[in-house]
């Protein structure tokens, strides 16, 4: 048989993406559901299996060679299973047998969904071309993943590149990952537009208390919004200096929504980076907007996948 397509899969909180897609990239089926994520774990599943019911009827779906999942975290790919934090549901449950099952048999590979966006990025959007990036998702929380040597680097459970949950104020607030003044405790969406209404910004008529809405005050001169914003740029440059100190990378990817406020965002980044990105061998470090749109997830999913069966391949020579 000809395998030339990969089936990709995209689960978080809100949505279960499914496609399938070919070595260039391009989504040639997709299917769609809702993530009924307050329902029991199997209300979940069936939801993921209505997903790969409408792949495997296509004609297309007998030239699909593996499965990739990413999936809202943690996950542990090494045991083949996921524990979203916004699916309570799900905890360490079996995807990866589950969706073996129902794709016939087919390998499955089963990364997070911040190393997904990575392998997007690497793969054909702004980290295309470096071997050394991490890429970030900034909004509702703050994910990562890292591509070092010229490869996704997922870590023995799917996570690596978690920067959301590194320390950046040894003292600073609790988080709800149990450490203290974490990236995602400063620079998310929810914590801009939290610490913009505690140091008294006020919404406009339309009651918007977004991050967005945050972000267009501070694009209007408001002090505090513009305020909120540099505190979690400075969150985010501390993160992203200590990762490229720690593994030399030479390019930092920003997607997600707060990534799309603009200048607002990556001015007072880059200004902090001279701050925190101090040694030689830092000093050329490049904070870019993500180019992936709404598809990064699956197309990293893809991306892995992919990989897997080049490995696979590799490994039967
Ligand atoms: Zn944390």
């Amino acid at each position: 048989m000809h395998t030339d397509l990969v089936a990709a899969l995209d689960i978080g909180g809100t949505k279960i993406a499914g496609a399938l897609v070919d070595r260039q990239g391009r989504i040639l089926v997709r299917a769609q559901r809702p993530t009924p994520a307050r329902e029991g774990g199997e209300t979940v599943m069936r939801a993921v299996d209505a997903v790969l019911d409408e792949l495997t009827a296509s004609p297309l779906w007998q030239r699909a060679g593996a499965v990739g999942i990413g999936s809202a975290g943690p996950v542990d790919a090494t045991a083949g299973t996921v524990s979203p934090v916004n699916v309570p549901g799900w905890r360490d449950y079996p995807l990866v047998s589950r969706v073996r099952t129902a794709a016939g048999g087919l390998p499955v590979e089963l990364i997070g969904d911040g190393v997904a966006i990575a392998a997007a990025e690497h793969w054909q959007g702004a980290a295309r071309g470096h071997d050394n990036a991490l890429c970030m998702v900034v909004s509702t929380g703050v994910g990562g993943g890292l591509v070092l040597g010229g490869r996704l680097h997922p870590g023995p459970t799917g996570n690596a590149g978690h920067i959301g949950h590194i320390s950046v104020d040894l003292d600073g607030d609790l988080c709800p990952c149990g450490s203290r003044g974490c990236v995602e405790r400063i620079a998310s969406g929810p914590n801009i537009a939290r610490r913009a209404l505690d140091n008294g910004w006020r919404p406009g008529p339309d009651g918007d208390t977004s991050a967005a809405a945050v972000a267009a005050a501070a694009r209007a001169g408001d002090p505090v919004a513009v305020a909120s914003f540099e505190r979690a740029a400075r969150a985010l440059a501390a993160g992203i200096a200590a990762t490229a100190t720690l593994v030399e990378i030479d390019i930092a990817v920003i997607g997600g929504g707060v990534g799309k406020a603009g200048e607002v965002l990556f001015a007072p980044l880059r200004q902090a980076l001279t701050e925190y990105a101090t040694l030689s061998f830092v000093h050329r470090l490049a904070v870019t907007p993500a180019q992936m749109g709404t598809d990064a997830g699956l197309v990293g999913a893809a991306a892995a996948a992919l990989a897997r069966s080049a490995d696979a391949a590799v490994a039967a020579v």
